[in-house]
């Protein structure tokens, strides 16, 4: 069946580190954007930091200082975003047509005030609007805001500039298209696994999932937004016209099982000695949450009355995540306190999951076949993940995408569900 695309006269178009990585794609960024003006639309462009800017600055920060101060780290990042937008706002003049440069706080981009991972609160885009009701080219850099209470500046979190884009969309009411260095949304990482397919159209639901565990397409919060907001997300590529993933309400395929995804930027870690007693997990998360920790799999296990937790974190978070575990033995007592760094999570993502069973144990049966171990397991109704040793990360991803044979568009008899 053929969707009826909704028609749109704003649109907002991003673009990521490796699309402006350079003087030529700067220019190449314009030309795109400037298309999209002659082709009668309202332009707004959201470009990230050029390149590894943003990694560049992180990399400074920490050799200046082992803790930087978040308020001050968040004067630092946002500079990366300010320099991209102005450059592309030049090359646009240069082509002929008017575009202006905004902050994010220029542009409206109010947010809470938490350095480094703020959320939005409000966008107010009088300003974006009153430029484009001017004919221009609005540039807003992403990936920033303002505290709504100290006016400091903040930023969204790696990656926040797809947050942006899909912030100001839903706004503007606007279409929202993400360009990168892929075409799309693929069934595993095209850098890892060669014969990866590209989804013509997939679901909020399994998008959320996949950026949770660990697909950096497309960021985590900027899908939840979307979804929230039911704005329809169109990943495609800067450097090609050929159609992209459309994120929405439905996938189009029925496959069974849409993706393979990794994360190699997890710690986890394991607290041993909690006394066995109601409350005791409840006050090591409440600590983490206080600490703004985002904890992902758990596993607690009990033995003759000691409990025995382990917790995988973003490795950004090891340093909040010592913290409230510092602050736990407060309350709870001493505990030995044991990290490892060196784990993958590999998940297998696919709403067709709820209805098919067998595939959990598929998917163990062939890490064993690979002489992978399992660490841990954790489980949603549409994903499966394991902690594995990071060593095997590569060969996991790809003997799972074998596996399920995912390199293949889902043959018809397998969408008849339930
Ligand atoms: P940008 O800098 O444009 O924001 P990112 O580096 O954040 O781009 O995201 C694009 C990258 O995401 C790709 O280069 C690719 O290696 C990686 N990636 C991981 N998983 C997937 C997937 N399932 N489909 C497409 N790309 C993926
Ligand atoms: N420049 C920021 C980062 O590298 C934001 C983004 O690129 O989306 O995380
Ligand atoms: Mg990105």
């Amino acid at each position: 069946m053929r969707h009826m695309e909704p028609t749109f006269d704003t649109v907002v178009m991003k673009f990521g580190g490796s699309s402006v990585a350079d003087a030529e794609k700067i220019r190449n960024v314009a030309r795109r954007l400037v298309a999209a003006k002659e082709r009668g639309l309202r332009v707004v462009g959201t470009i990230s930091a050029m390149g590894k800017t943003t990694d560049g600055l992180v990399a400074l920060a920490r050799e200046v200082s082992p803790a930087p101060d978040p308020r001050e780290m968040d004067m630092l990042l946002s500079t990366g975003e300010r320099i991209s937008n102005a450059l592309v706002a030049m090359a646009i003049h240069d082509l002929g047509h008017e575009a202006v440069s905004l902050t994010g706080s220029q542009a409206g981009i109010e947010t809470d005030g938490a350095h480094t991972k703020a959320k939005i609160r409000h966008i107010n885009p009088h300003r974006i609007l009153a430029s484009l009701d001017e004919s221009k080219i609005v540039l807003v850099a992403g990936f920033q805001g303002v505290s709504a209470v100290t006016k400091d500046v903040t930023t969204l979190g790696r990656g926040g500039s797809d947050l942006s884009a899909v912030a100001i969309a839903a706004s503007l009411g606007a279409a929202c298209e993400i360009y990168s260095d892929v075409t799309g949304v693929f069934t595993s990482d095209p850098r890892i696994v060669p014969d990866a397919r590209k989804i013509a159209r997939i679901s909020y639901e399994e998008m959320l999932e996949m950026s949770a565990s660990g697909a950096k397409v497309l960021m985590l919060r900027s899908v939840e937004l979307a979804r929230n907001h039911g704005v329809r997300v169109h990943a495609r590529s800067t450097f090609s016209d050929e159609p992209g993933t459309w994120i929405g309400e439905e996938g189009m395929e029925d496959a069974i099982i849409s993706a393979v995804t990794y994360n190699t930027q997890e710690i986890v870690f394991t607290l041993t000695g909690i006394p066995d007693r109601p409350g005791a997990a409840a006050t090591v998360f409440d600590m983490l949450a206080a600490e703004h920790v985002n904890v992902d799999t758990i596993i607690q296990n009990t033995v003759h009355a000691v409990a025995e937790l382990s917790f995988s974190v973003p490795a950004d978070d090891a340093p909040a995540t010592r913290r409230g575990i510092e602050r736990a033995t407060e309350v709870l007592g001493a505990m030995t306190v044991d990290e490892d760094a060196g784990l993958a999570k590999v998940s297998l993502i696919g709403a067709g999951m709820r209805s098919h069973p067998g595939i959990a144990a598929k998917m163990f049966r062939t890490l064993a076949d690979g002489g992978i171990n399992l660490q841990m397991i954790s489980t949603s109704p549409i994903k499966i993940s394991c902690m594995i040793g990071r060593e095997h990360m590569e060969s996991a991803v790809r003997s799972l995408h074998a596996a399920f044979a995912l390199e293949r568009e889902p043959a018809l008899e397998e969408s008849a569900r339930g």
